[in-house]
């Protein structure tokens, strides 16, 4: 059966955008590292580009698509793609992928390049809050020559499969030759860490395929967990949850961005357990990141006639009390829809983006 060698230039991870920064930039050793590798296997090449973007000069007939997904890198999920299906992995070692009776093996631009000019050079995206840099660099560069390490907070190494080091470590490391991480995010004092999971696990939830289950739930329900980390409705014990998933998650997802997806937030636990303390025990958020949308509800100790008006309204049976003592809000079952507000007569309920100082039990009114 012939050949069919695919270059996927599209890529899913927004943290490491290099395919069609490469192929746009350095389109000659491209087209040669192609035609190189597909003359060793004696292939027709094709170039397979996010839609709207094209590259004048290509080596190979150029097709377009609509799909993004961390499986583009996999010849059966590109093989359903160019088919028109949606993108999905095939991970077996013996399964051959075929499109119009070829068989696909697939090459990105960076792998071609390489092939082209060597590996001693390397791309690396370089993020931060309100850019992103792509730079080549030497293969033994240290990170701290490649961005600003000395007063990071946290770096994450890797995209959406990346892994959060402090800065004093990002410091230590050098780029290498063999695959490590493809993007560098710094993150400052400033940064809220808790914040940035909500944004990657954002990320990471609308970049898995929904294959399997194990990735499709999880990367939903980590999304919902972390963000309520920043809502003041998540437990303690969704921190063992994540840790206890994750392990499972990272042998028995199928293909290599499920196993990797819990490597952000796996490390920021590890490294900042204070921070995610904070969040969850305190409702509190030091970088003043989280917790803005969030208006808290409560009532207010000193103001509650115990008189239970409000109880009926919560359609999340949120609100604890008994005749004549305070009433009281529980935060795990509060949706902040607001209704228990116009039921109390006494204005009594109100909203913070923290919480004062509350009974944590039944206490009679008079008695706070
Ligand atoms: S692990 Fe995630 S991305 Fe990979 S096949 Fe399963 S659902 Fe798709
Ligand atoms: S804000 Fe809504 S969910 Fe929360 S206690 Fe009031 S009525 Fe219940
Ligand atoms: S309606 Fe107001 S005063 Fe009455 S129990 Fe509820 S919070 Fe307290």
């Amino acid at each position: 059966m012939k050949n069919l060698l695919v270059v996927s230039c599209v890529s899913d991870d927004v943290k490491a955008p290099l395919s069609m920064y490469i192929l746009k930039n350095f389109k000659d050793d491209v087209v040669a590292g192609v035609a190189k590798y597909a003359s060793g296997i004696d292939a027709d090449i094709m170039y397979l580009l996010p839609e709207n973007e094209d590259v004048e000069g290509l080596n190979g007939e150029a097709r377009h698509t609509n799909q993004v997904s961390p499986t583009l890198n996999n010849p059966y999920s590109v093989a359903q793609v160019l088919s028109g299906n949606w993108p999905r992995p095939m991970i077996q070692d013996d399964f051959v992928a075929v499109f119009e009776d070829k068989a696909v093996q697939v090459i990105t631009p960076e792998a071609a390049y390489g092939i082209a000019k060597g590996f001693d050079e390397k791309f690396v995206a370089v993020n931060t809050q309100d850019k992103t840099e792509i730079k080549k660099v030497a293969v033994g560069t240290a990170v701290a020559d490649i961005c600003d390490t000395s007063a990071a907070k946290a770096v994450l190494l890797g995209g959406l499969k990346g892994k959060f080091v402090t800065g004093p470590q990002a410091s230590e490391l050098k780029i290498q030759a063999e695959e490590q991480f493809s993007s560098i995010t710094v993150f400052t004092s400033s940064d809220c860490i808790v914040d940035a999971c909500v944004q990657l696990y954002n990320d990471i939830y609308t970049a898995s395929c929904g294959k399997c289950v194990l990735c499709r739930e999880s990367t939903s329900q980590f999304k919902q967990i972390i963000t309520e980390m920043t809502t003041g409705k998540a437990k303690m014990t969704d921190l063992d949850m994540i840790k206890e998933m994750s392990e499972i998650i990272s042998y028995g997802a199928y293909c290599p961005f499920g196993q990797g997806m819990t490597k952000p937030i796996t490390s920021a636990m590890e490294l900042f357990a204070d921070e995610f303390e904070d969040h969850i025990k305190r409702k509190t958020c030091k970088c003043g990141k989280c917790y803005k949308a969030a208006e808290l509800y409560y009532i207010d100790p000193d103001e509650c006639i115990g008189c239970g008006d409000c109880i009926d309204a919560c359609p999340e049976d949120a609100i604890e009390g008994k005749d004549g003592f305070i009433h009281m809000i529980d935060q795990d079952l509060c949706e902040q829809c607001g209704k228990c507000v116009s039921a109390c007569d006494e204005g009594c309920i109100k909203t913070a983006t923290k919480l004062p100082k509350l009974p944590k039990k039944k206490t009679k009114v008079g008695k706070w």
